[in-house]
């Protein structure tokens, strides 16, 4: 089949080359000038499938209403403008009962642990190095944090996750660069989970997919998604293109080209923040940085090694503008960062990034039938697109080419959303 692509952040690139890689002939549209501009451009980068969970959780609308007035909460309201959300701000308390929430996070971690393994495969297979290392450690500051864990601790029992609970003094064994000085009471340490560069490694299965044939127009805006009896795009420039089956990846602004279909999905940009800063001094594992990634769960900042920088992510904030910066988020990294690896970085070089996680308000994206004939959707990967993306490509590519899902995707069709 003739397949268009809308969209080149990690969703859009992985569903290119799967598709290719099934044999379709594959054009990938991308208004911005190269693939992961966006989102995708420099998030924590973790991939750990048992944290792969909805925001949409029991007790999460008290948590975030008792710290609004906290500006290092990690969840923040962007004053009055947070208010355009409301429908979404709603959908989502109305998704935090138990029975949505469990039935949603089985749905999340299979998918992300499929998504894992795929990953794995496929770096092993094309020989991919994109910053990657494995271990991630969930740091808990105080005993409270241990306690808090407990119902955490369980369900990556209950799913059979590779973890361990480990005092402090093996906590630093394994991150030799914690600071002594900031109290650490143990962590959950997942072996088998870690974190890798997902923009070096979109580029990098961008060229794998080219060599499979994958086309890619750069600058390429589409401005309209028509499906009559095939799906039609149009580009900023006038120019139309007709395929068999067009796949909608355009994250946080899919909405503007999916009301040409008549759709309109509950997605809400949810900010967060990174801060990229070079290690002092190029002296491998001497260095006083991380070696793989660790999680402060009390600020629920992440701290990853990307090769010779660190990089420091988190703050979900609803409502505000994608260029301006808040302050009190950065702080947090900055604070964060200097808590658990302090000197590590030149700060002085840090790169400083705000990005828009496309949100659904109950947690899985949306894989699968958009209801218009040829018009499918891989979309709303909110907080984990990068744990998520080769999964799902995998996943859609299957069933576009009239296959089974390697997997049950029931939870991920866009029916959910309509009630
Ligand atoms: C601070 C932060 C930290 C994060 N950390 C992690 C993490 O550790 N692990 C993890 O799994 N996830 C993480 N995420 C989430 C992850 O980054 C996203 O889920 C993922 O990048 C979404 O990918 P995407 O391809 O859907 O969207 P995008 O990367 O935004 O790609 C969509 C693309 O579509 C293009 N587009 C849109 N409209 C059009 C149009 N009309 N015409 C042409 N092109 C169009 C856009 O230009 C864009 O390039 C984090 C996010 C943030 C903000």
């Amino acid at each position: 089949m003739r397949i268009g692509v809308l969209g080149a952040g990690i969703v859009g690139v992985t569903t290119a080359y799967e598709l290719a890689r099934s044999g379709h002939e594959v054009t990938v549209f991308e208004r911005r000038d190269s693939v992961a501009a966006e989102t995708s451009y420099a998030n924590a980068g973790v991939v750990a499938p048992g944290y792969v969970t909805p925001w949409a959780a029991p007790g999460m609308p008290w948590k975030v209403m008792s710290q609004l007035l906290n500006k290092r909460a990690p969840v923040r309201l962007a004053g009055v403008s947070a208010l355009r959300e409301w429908r979404w701000m709603w959908r989502w308390w109305r998704a935090c009962n138990t029975a949505t929430h469990v039935a949603n996070r089985s749905a999340m971690q299979r998918m992300a642990h499929f998504s894992q393994r795929r990953l794995q495969l496929l770096t092993l297979e094309l020989g991919l190095n994109y910053e990657q290392s494995q271990g991630y450690m969930v740091l808990l500051r105080d005993q409270k944090a241990v306690d808090q864990a407990q119902t955490g601790l369980a369900l990556l029992r209950e799913l059979d996750v590779h973890h361990e609970l480990l005092d402090a003094a093996r906590c630093r064994v394994l991150e030799p660069g914690l600071s002594p000085e900031t109290p650490l009471t143990a962590a959950i340490s997942l072996p088998q989970d870690g974190v890798g560069n997902c923009r070096q490694f979109a580029h990098l299965l961008r060229q794998q997919a080219q060599a499979l044939g994958v086309r890619y127009e750069f600058g390429a805006s589409v401005t309209s998604l028509k499906a009559a009896a095939r799906p039609h795009l149009t580009l900023a420039n006038g120019s139309n293109h007709e395929f068999d089956a067009v796949v909608v990846c355009a994250g946080v602004q899919a909405n503007r080209v999916l009301q040409g279909i008549g759709l309109r999905l509950p997605l809400a940009p949810v900010y967060g923040y990174s801060v990229t800063a070079p290690l002092r001094g190029d002296r491998g594992h001497d260095d006083l940085g991380p070696r793989s990634a660790v999680m402060d769960e009390r600020y629920k900042v992440a701290i990853s090694r990307l090769g010779s920088r660190v990089r420091v992510a988190g703050s979900a904030e609803l409502g505000g503008q994608p260029g301006t910066m808040s302050a009190a988020p950065l702080q947090t990294l900055y604070r964060v960062l200097n808590d658990w690896f302090p000197g590590a970085t030149r700060n002085s070089q840090a790169q400083v990034w705000k990005g828009a996680r496309p949100m659904l308000p109950d947690g899985p994206p949306v894989v699968g039938e958009s209801g218009a004939p040829g018009v499918w959707l891989n979309l709303g990967h909110g907080s984990s697109g990068w744990a998520l993306a080769c999964g799902c490509a995998l996943a859609l590519a299957e069933r576009i080419s009239g296959r089974q899902a390697p997997l049950d995707m029931a939870r991920l069709g866009r029916e959910r959303l309509q009630a």
